[in-house]
């Protein structure tokens, strides 16, 4: 292979000093150290993983200038915005661009000038391309969103099967292909496809642990429970609301904006100008709500979407997966919400039914369909279930799923079902669901009369449970397929075999119990806890979206929710102090360090919390010539007990490891750490309890300040 370093940087210089990042992810440095040495990758990461850093970062350590493909044009741009304010030299070339514009970006490539350059498939192929990157120094090819390949996947490019050509063509320039979807069959399509054999697979799975899932039963209400949602917990952040139809996403984002917020509607059926223009408004303005068709979302990479919300049932758990997928890509804590019914399920089987595809392909989307409903109805973890879906087992419920957090109530619903199921039967198979509710309730009904069905002997024998409860065991039946809906009979309801072993008690059923309001506390997410710092995390804000629209670009590409939250928690006081803050690299300190400090020391001066002083700096500095904390108490003639405030306040802001400050082994730091996070009120003195007085408040207090590092 002839892969060139060009500088003697490595791996974790290059994170640290361009993107400000602490530390590696996951797989992300055994990736690069495969590209860098000259190898192939097929990296899978679930979304938000931090896929880009694995071939950023070997483009800068390599000489020459690495090509990615991306499907995603309308990405491309605000991708080299964001890396340019890295410092990074970036570009882009695919069909937005001019001739004349094509030819300035091929330049800087011949110049040798490009550390990344940025192409679309169908550009790639073309003869003059290839010819053009055949006479230049290549360093790696990427690969993104590699599942394009895959004829059975949804998001097939034909463009993408030539990229095989890469491999003939350039057979010494390493090749990395990246995606968030990869199941078994769609891996092995890609590797083939690719010709990637020789690559080695960095699998990270599927699991997205920042994201809460919660799905709710309908009860008529779902717009109000929608906004319930959205004020209680989401009030000003960016969210996704999913609608089926094109008529209820304009609904509904009426209605949204009705109550004040920001909500704006999207999708194929609005004219071309005015579906741009909300989409740049979701990517550009801060805590816009779009109300969408499923038609929104590829190819939006915004990081700090911070809710999806489904108003329908996505057609399979991959979509589920897909859609819900969208929010907290930048890793902070996100919610997805979904509330689905009855009606749901009836309009989705019967699209099925109604498609014009073959049977094969019907028969296999009943079958995600019913996967669906299941994960809907399922009384254990959401997130369990659904990784077992996709072929990974996770060994504990994820404490962060609507059913992991309260856990529903089930109940025996062996007998109701009979009931249910009978007086299907009795009254002939013939009607939909609200009739037979009203037969079993014993609805004097004119129609129930006319059809004589007030004789049958299911006619009022279900008065144990309202209407709305049967409804909800009708669908949990036609979920779990003991009935089914006959479309051509006009949405009646029919037995199927499942239902046989259940009427004749051969079969107990424990079901969901339905709520009965939805007050289900759950956690409130914000991208950081202290509310106590609101202020300055607004005028934080308020800063970055005036750079962002002198600068053209959206606000998370000038830093994302996650280094703002950081400085309000931290509230560096030195320009030092900043660049410790991740995401903060050389070139952001640079060009934005001073307006965002100044913000933040004039925050401060109004915070009595925050030590004015250059006391802690003192106290550091001691530190630094290897005085110990007693040492500095007896130099500076103050209390054993302040100078562990001070070193606890310098391990707050990034400047002291804690392993430097406290003369404790790893272990043991680790396991005051884990007292820490067990505690449930967090305080140093249940901690110190805990611990039976082993450890001074002192060291405590230091172990508490690092436990945000
Ligand atoms: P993906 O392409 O896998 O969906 P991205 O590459 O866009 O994910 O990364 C998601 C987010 O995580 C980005 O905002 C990125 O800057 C951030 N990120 C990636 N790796 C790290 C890391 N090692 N430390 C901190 N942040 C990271
Ligand atoms: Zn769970």
């Amino acid at each position: 292979m002839s892969v060139e370093l060009v500088t003697n940087q490595t791996p974790i210089n290059i994170l640290q000093s361009v993107f400000g990042y602490k530390s590696f992810r996951n797989q992300q440095e055994a990736v690069i150290e495969q590209i860098i040495s000259g190898g192939d990758a097929l990296v899978l990461m679930p979304t938000g993983g931090g896929k880009s850093l694995c071939y950023q970062v070997p483009a800068l350590l390599l000489d020459g200038t690495a090509i990615v493909i991306s499907p995603l044009i309308a990405l491309m741009q605000d991708q080299v915005m964001a890396l340019r304010l890295f410092g990074i030299k970036a570009a882009f070339i695919n069909s937005s661009l001019n001739a004349e514009e094509v030819n300035e970006v091929e330049n800087r490539l011949i110049g040798g000038e490009l550390d990344l350059l940025y192409v679309a498939p169908e550009r790639l192929m073309m003869s003059r391309m290839l010819s053009l990157l055949d006479q230049e120094k290549i360093s790696l090819f990427a690969i993104d969103e590699a599942h394009c390949v895959s004829q059975w996947g949804h998001d097939f490019r034909p463009e993408y099967i030539q990229l095989s050509v890469l491999h003939e063509r350039f057979p010494s320039v390493p090749r990395i292909a990246l995606t968030a979807t990869a199941d078994e069959t769609t891996r092995t399509e890609i590797i083939q496809r690719l010709a990637l054999d020789q690559a080695r697979v960095f699998n990270d799975g599927f699991d997205r642990p920042n994201i809460q899932y919660r799905i709710n039963e309908n009860q008529g209400n779902a717009r109000e429970q929608l906004l319930r949602f959205i004020l209680n917990e989401h009030e000003g952040d960016t969210g996704i609301v999913y609608c089926l139809s094109r008529k209820r996403v304009d609904q509904i984002a009426q209605w949204l904006e009705g109550k004040g917020l920001k909500a704006l509607a999207y999708h194929a059926g609005m004219s071309n100008d005015v579906r741009q223009h909300h989409q740049e408004r979701f990517l550009r303005e801060e805590g816009v709500i779009i109300v969408a068709t499923i038609a929104f979302g590829m190819g939006i990479d915004k990081p700090d979407v911070r809710f999806v919300a489904h108003l329908n049932l996505p057609k399979s758990i991959e979509g589920y997966y897909q859609e819900t997928g969208r929010a907290g890509r930048d890793g902070l804590p996100a919610n997805t919400w979904m509330s689905y019914g009855l009606q749901d399920v009836i309009t989705l089987r019967q699209m099925q039914h109604g498609s014009t595809g073959e049977e094969n392909y019907k028969r296999i989307e009943g079958h995600k369909l019913d996967a669906m409903l299941g994960l809907c109805e399922i009384t254990t973890c959401r997130r369990q279930a659904m990784l077992r879906y996709f072929g990974d087992e996770m060994g504990e419920p994820c404490g962060n799923c609507d059913n992991c957090i309260t856990p529903p109530q089930t109940w025996d619903a062996t007998e109701a079902a009979q009931k249910a199921i009978s007086c299907v039967h009795r009254t002939g198979q013939r009607f939909g669901v609200k009739y037979l509710v009203d037969v079993l309730l014993g609805k004097d009904d004119d129609r129930i009369i006319q059809f004589d069905h007030h004789r049958v002997s299911t006619f009022g024998i279900g008065t144990e449970l309202d209407n709305k409860e049967w409804s909800t065991l009708y669908r949990q039946l036609i979920a779990s397929g003991f009935l089914r809906v006959d479309f051509e009979g006009h949405g009646s309801v029919k037995l199927t075999e499942a239902a046989r072993p259940v009427l004749k008690g051969e079969q107990r059923l424990t079901l969901r119990r339905m709520l009965k309001s939805s007050k289900t506390k759950l956690r409130k997410t914000r991208a950081f806890a202290a509310t106590a710092n609101n202020a300055l995390w607004e005028s934080l804000r308020q800063h970055r979206t005036e750079l962002a629209e002198d600068q053209g670009v959206p606000a998370y590409v000038i830093f994302h929710d996650a280094t703002l939250a950081e400085m309000t928690e931290r509230q560096p006081q030195t320009l030092k102090q900043l660049s410790n803050i991740s995401g903060v690299g050389e070139s952001k300190l640079e060009a934005y360090g001073e307006s965002f400090l100044d913000i933040i020391l004039s925050h401060s001066k109004a915070d009595p919390f925050i030590d004015k002083s250059d006391t802690v700096q003192e106290t550091i500095e001691l530190h630094n010539q290897k005085l110990s904390p007693q040492e500095i108490a007896d130099k500076r003639e103050m209390t054993l007990s302040t100078i562990y405030k001070h070193l606890s306040r310098g391990i707050e802001m990034g400047e002291l490891k804690i392993t430097d400050v406290l003369a404790l082994e790893e272990n043991e730091i680790k396991i005051i750490q884990s007292v820490f996070e067990d505690c449930e009120d967090g305080k140093l003195k249940s901690v110190y309890e805990e611990l039976n007085g082993e450890y001074d408040y002192g060291v405590l207090g230091c172990v508490k300040a690092s436990l945000g590092n």
